[in-house]
């Protein structure tokens, strides 16, 4: 008990000096001083774009914005002045003499909300977008973890779940051993063997009524709806693995099958190679350099991470920062404020 409050109090902590961070940026912004930090531009990550569904518990709502606050966002960058371009037009972007700030919007995982809610979006303002598609979630072969087991915990009291050393009892009933529950097994699934691990869970949903790849296919678009997608000639799909695995924990031939079978994937469903790759996860211990050199001996043009940052001449294509957009600070000075790069600055992530 004394461990999840700790959990939660860091948990909570942490939310306010992202916040103080970004409302700091903000009044910064305004002063007009922040060019340099600003870069050449930005590229944004967003997950889920969907109308607010209040849940008692919710530890993803981080990965989901509304669609007015998608709508706000272009404009609010609209109105700094940024052009928006498709992640595929970026070399040519930072090399280029036109220095207005540009964007580029990137969608992670291919939830169907992108084709429902997003791209109306997208296509009222004209502004290109990336989704990545992560061929197991495409071909119902594999499942989304933190889906899966925010759905356990919701269902459930208490579960049964193996961390290899046979099943144990983890308690569920109250909204913080929910959340410590859910902090304990993504530890989990991030310090062992993902595959294992993914699978220990799975079983544990089984127990409790919960299908995880019926998860993926609610959640998911699958090859009909990611061609529905591309009707669109604002829309582009780039390579995610197959299975969702950080690919830095990958031996090199698997890591390189991973990459390379969803670029495959990718073009049997849009006629190209893709040139834009996103490392799962995003975060520097789930991506090595190693990753860096294999996408850019596969092929593609541009990979991103989830590092934050704004983009600069010089910055390594296969390592390209990123900005998510997150649910929890949806507001038009906290984009502005982001845009802006100095939230990073404060919270020494760069
Ligand atoms: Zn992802």
């Amino acid at each position: 008990m004394k461990d999840s409050l700790a959990m939660m109090v860091r948990h909570h902590l942490r939310r306010a000096a992202i916040a103080g961070g970004l409302e700091a940026a903000h009044v910064l912004a305004r002063t007009g001083l922040l060019g340099e930090a600003r870069g050449r531009g930005a590229v944004f990550t967003l997950h889920h774009v969907r109308p607010r569904r209040y849940r008692t518990f919710d530890p993803n709502a981080h990965l989901e914005i509304t669609p007015a606050f998608l709508d706000r966002t272009i404009l609010t960058l609209k109105r700094a002045g940024y052009r928006f371009v498709a992640l595929e037009a970026l070399p040519e972007c930072l090399g280029s003499a036109d220095d207005r700030p540009f964007a580029c919007f990137t969608l992670d995982d291919g939830y169907r909300n992108n084709l429902e809610w997003a791209l109306p979006v997208f296509e009222r303002h004209g502004v290109p977008f990336t989704v990545f598609v992560t061929a197991g979630y495409v071909d119902r072969s594999h499942t989304l973890w933190w889906e899966t087991l925010a759905d356990l915990l919701s269902a459930s009291r208490e579960f049964r779940f193996d961390f290899g050393d046979g099943a144990v009892l983890v308690p569920s009933g109250t909204s913080l051993q929910k959340q410590a529950a859910f902090g304990r097994i993504a530890a989990h699934i991030r310090g062992t063997d993902e595959a294992s691990a993914v699978a220990a869970l799975n079983d544990a949903a089984f127990e409790h009524g919960i299908d995880p790849l019926t998860i993926t296919e609610l959640l998911t678009l699958d090859e009909g709806g990611l061609r529905a997608l591309i009707s669109s000639p604002l829309a582009s799909l780039g390579a995610h693995t197959i299975s969702h695995r950080a690919v830095a924990r990958l031996d090199d031939d698997e890591a390189r099958r991973e990459i390379a079978s969803s670029a495959a994937r990718v073009e049997a469903i849009t006629g190209r190679h893709p040139l834009t790759f996103a490392y799962p996860y995003g975060h520097r211990p789930t991506v090595s350099s190693r990753d860096h050199r294999l996408a850019a001996e596969l092929g593609f043009a541009v990979a991103v991470t989830t590092e934050p940052g704004t983009l600069c001449r010089g910055v390594n294509l296969h390592a390209v920062p990123r900005i998510s957009l997150n649910g929890h600070f949806q507001s038009e000075r906290h984009v502005s404020a982001l845009a802006s790069g100095i939230p990073f600055w404060r919270l020494g992530a760069r």
